[in-house]
């Protein structure tokens, strides 16, 4: 993790001093313990800030969004594929983006740390030798670091980036893993079963869009949900304008979502929200062989039209 470290301050260090960016997006250590910041670095002799670790959880593409500057990105497997999909639908320009790719093993879930801590607060945390030691007020804990990756990771077959610029320390071997067997026990489920499910679930939304907020594809500059000529629906978190704005987001998503899990996370009610979009990351990946985010050059299937579409869904 080191090494990735200094190699993402070197390759940093390099296109600041030859000036071929203006600006490095990377990580800071934040000010709790198993945080970082997101941090925006211009000066050659700032690249000692940025981080690499198991906390580096923001999606980073977010901030690339509409800038007029070269910029240098810090990316794993899953920001790099956000970024690809957004230099695809323009929204991100590549030849003012230097993706500096590196491996990932995963992300720390804060929740599911937080549940191990019973309301006590941390005050440290390390990680070391695949174990996680978290200390407080009267208190010291070691747990397997693998008890608290989060679920999105325990599933993914992209953490080496797909595309990138500069790649830092050494590719990460792809784990085999059954990318959706997360949603099988709801897939088994009668559509009753299912749709009672979602009920419950998203009955617990308090519409804040921090969801939202995070997504490095949320980027239209007014969302459905804020406008207000026409107003597509109500602004309350009763069910039904929550079951609006949860359909529609999940529709926008389907086929362009890399899983990344940051909606997830940044969920103040804890909703599983990645289980709507892997349904349709399934759907994409069965009926048109396509993951979202791994080439800048193959057509996502919801950007194009095929006289022989089988069409079956209006017969
Ligand atoms: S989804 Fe993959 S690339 Fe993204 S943080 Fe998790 S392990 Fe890394
Ligand atoms: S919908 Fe969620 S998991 Fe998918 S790209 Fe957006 S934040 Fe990431
Ligand atoms: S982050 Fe959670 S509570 Fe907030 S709008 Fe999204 S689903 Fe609802």
């Amino acid at each position: 993790m080191h090494n990735v470290e200094n190699s993402i301050r070197e390759a940093a260090k390099k296109l600041l001093s030859e000036k071929k960016v203006d600006l490095i997006v990377g990580y800071e250590r934040g000010t709790l313990p198993l945080r970082t910041t997101p941090c925006f670095v211009d000066k050659a002799e700032d690249v000692r800030k940025l981080v690499w670790n198991e906390n580096c959880d923001a999606n980073l593409s977010k901030y690339l969004l509409s800038r007029k500057e070269n910029v240098g990105v810090v990316a794993k497997g899953c920001d790099a594929r956000s970024i690809a999909v957004c230099i695809f639908e323009k929204q991100i320009d590549k030849e003012k983006v230097v993706i500096i790719g590196a491996p990932c093993l995963g992300l720390i879930d804060k929740k599911k740390v937080k549940a191990k801590l019973d309301g006590r607060e941390l005050l440290e945390a390390t990680i070391e030798d695949e174990q996680i030691r978290l200390k407080g007020e009267g208190f010291e804990l070691v747990f397997p670091k693998k008890d608290f990756i989060c679920n999105s990771c325990l599933t993914c077959r992209h953490r080496n980036p797909p595309i990138y610029d500069v790649f830092t320390g050494e590719k990460v071997s792809e784990a085999e893993v059954d990318e959706f067997g997360e949603i099988a026990d709801l897939e088994a489920k009668p559509a009753k079963e299912r749709w009672e499910h979602f009920k419950e679930e998203l009955d617990k939304c308090i519409r804040c869009y921090a969801c939202r907020e995070v997504c490095p594809l949320c980027y239209c500059k007014t969302c459905f949900v804020d406008q207000t000529m026409p107003i597509w629906f109500g602004k309350t978190n009763d069910l039904s304008d929550t079951m609006i704005y949860h359909l529609v987001r999940a529709f926008h998503v389907a086929g362009r979502c890399v899983d990344c899990g940051a909606c997830s996370r940044a969920c103040p009610m804890n909703i599983n929200l990645r289980e709507v979009v892997k349904k349709t990351e399934k759907i994409m990946k069965e009926r048109y062989d396509y993951t979202a985010g791994l080439s800048l050059e193959k057509i996502p299937p919801l950007g194009e039209f095929k006289i022989d579409d089988s069409q079956e869904f209006i017969k």
